[in-house]
């Protein structure tokens, strides 16, 4: 529980409900690993019993892909064996390319556009979860 942020679009009828801000810095890996797509767990489970996991980050961020689909994802990382990493992958849920992640979401909302009008006019409220 906890509240998260609602992205609004103010030309247009657009809004998603969005997780960013909720603090998840004191989730336990189980807990983590939980809050993944079921098809993403599976793999962090297999590294997870064959390897050392030395610490991981966890966190909710937001993506853009090229065709300026808008998509929050949880994204998991963790270092593990002899400082390797393993991520979650950022794919669209809409068109499958790869998302770029959009740094301090909820600062540069403005710069974002739309998805839906391609208009500069996306807004964020607070929002219980
Ligand atoms: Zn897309
Ligand atoms: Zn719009």
């Amino acid at each position: 529980m906890g509240s998260g942020q609602e992205i609004q679009c103010e030309n247009c009828f657009y809004s998603i409900d969005t997780r960013l801000g909720v603090d998840v810095t004191h989730f336990p890996f189980d807990v983590c690993l939980k809050c993944l797509p079921r098809q993403d767990q599976h793999g962090f489970k297999e590294l997870a019993q064959q390897q050392t996991i030395h610490r991981f980050e966890f966190s909710y961020e937001l993506f853009q892909c090229t065709k300026h689909h808008l998509f929050e994802k949880p994204v998991l990382t963790v270092i593990y064996g002899e400082d390797q990493t393993f991520t979650t992958f950022n794919r669209c849920p809409y068109c499958r390319s790869i998302g770029s992640r959009i740094e301090k979401a909820l600062d540069s909302i403005d710069a974002l556009s739309c998805p839906f009008c391609k208009k500069k006019k996306l807004r964020t409220s607070q929002k219980i979860l």
